[in-house]
């Protein structure tokens, strides 16, 4: 499964991990999740700013 990492804060959204927090449970793919999301850790950078990485470091 994909990842993505805001550019910003270097936060990592991993589509088997999931966002518990944010209220995406693991397996959530990146395409479920609502453009209007935007990064849980800064705030700031919108759903459309996150860059697919190949794998998270976990
Ligand atoms: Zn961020």
């Amino acid at each position: 499964m994909a990842a993505y990492r805001c550019p910003v804060c270097h936060y990592i959204y991993a589509e088997e991990v999931g966002a518990q927090r944010e209220g995406f449970p693991p397996g959530t793919a990146w395409s479920q999740i609502p453009d209007s999301w935007c990064c849980p850790d800064c705030g700031v950078r919108e759903k459309l700013d996150f860059a697919m990485i190949e794998s998270a470091p976990i």
